[in-house]
């Protein structure tokens, strides 16, 4: 029996605890595999990603000092989670090759926009911001601003080719039904586009948890509506919870597994011996913290 998470955060970046701490907590649930993924350095001052290059270098030799100092005991795995801001980020290579990932996680929580300074923030846990964000770059132009996310999205997936793409629809989180509503043409029209180019790029889809647990979103991410979409077209998912404290390692895991069964999928990847292969979902331990 498997249990396994491989996007979490720690220290190094916005998360809580030493890497350590993740590990024992891991153990202690009975995890099989923990994928440690802290957030890419960015080439500006904020308080959530690793601080540079040369700190990337210290993280990662760590995770893999721990990967050997409990190898008996559970298998760890060293990954990333890159930010891809075009023509502001670098290359997600540049790091793999600098700090000799195992996978990477491609992410966008950060919208860029040509001729404008400002950065629009869609994650984090203020609804204030996000606001501010998409008023500043885009003004009352909602659409374009949602439209301009899932480019970015999608121009990350086809430049950068990470193994799996991060809480796809988070962009939905601060949202609320405010300034769109998930059924309208044009915004299925971008889920759909994306999702094709995910299949032709079998790029992986983590089915994310944490807007749940933390209470910031009714729906996992992708949402339901997206992943009967995703088991149509057969692309392979994972489950993460994004932990940011060790006792969200497997947060909101019990019920997940039973909604992906619900919608028919039997399989989840698994990042083992170097590569990414299948696992049957009634193969994963039923255990951890559910709220
Ligand atoms: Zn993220
Ligand atoms: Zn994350």
């Amino acid at each position: 029996m498997a249990l396994f998470n491989f996007h979490t955060h720690n220290h190094y970046c916005d998360g809580y605890f030493a890497p350590v701490i993740y590990v024992e907590e891991a153990i202690r649930q009975g995890f099989t595999d923990l994928g440690f993924s802290s957030h890419s350095p960015l080439p500006f001052e904020n308080s959530f990603a690793i601080k540079n290059d040369e700190e990337l270098v210290v993280y990662a030799d760590e995770i893999r000092a721990l990967k050997l100092a409990y190898q008996d005991k559970i298998n760890i795995h060293l990954g990333l989670e890159i930010d891809f801001i075009p023509g502001v980020t670098k290359p997600f290579n540049h790091f793999k090759t600098i700090a000799g990932l195992e996978y990477v996680i491609g992410g966008v929580h950060l919208i860029n926009i040509k001729d404008h300074d400002d950065i629009w923030f869609i994650d984090g846990p203020r609804q204030e911001t996000y606001d501010k964000g998409l008023k500043l770059l885009f003004g009352k132009d909602f659409q374009k601003a949602i439209t301009t996310y899932w480019i970015q999205v999608r121009e990350m997936i086809s430049s950068q080719k990470p193994d799996i793409v991060a809480h796809l629809d988070k962009i939905k989180m601060h949202n609320k039904n405010r300034y769109f509503h998930e059924d309208e043409s044009w915004y299925e029209a971008q889920l759909d586009d994306t999702l094709q180019l995910i299949k032709e790029t079998e790029t992986i889809v983590e089915v994310n948890t944490r807007g749940i647990y933390k209470g910031r979103s009714d729906e996992l991410f992708p949402g339901i509506k997206a992943l009967i979409k995703i088991h149509k077209l057969k692309i392979p998912i994972t489950i993460s919870s994004d932990a940011h404290r060790p006792e969200e390692l497997s947060g909101f895991y019990p019920q997940t597994l039973e909604i992906l069964k619900e919608i028919g999928f039997t399989e989840l990847m698994i990042y083992s011996k170097s590569c990414w292969s299948e696992l049957p979902i009634k193969t994963i331990k039923r255990r951890g913290i559910s709220g």
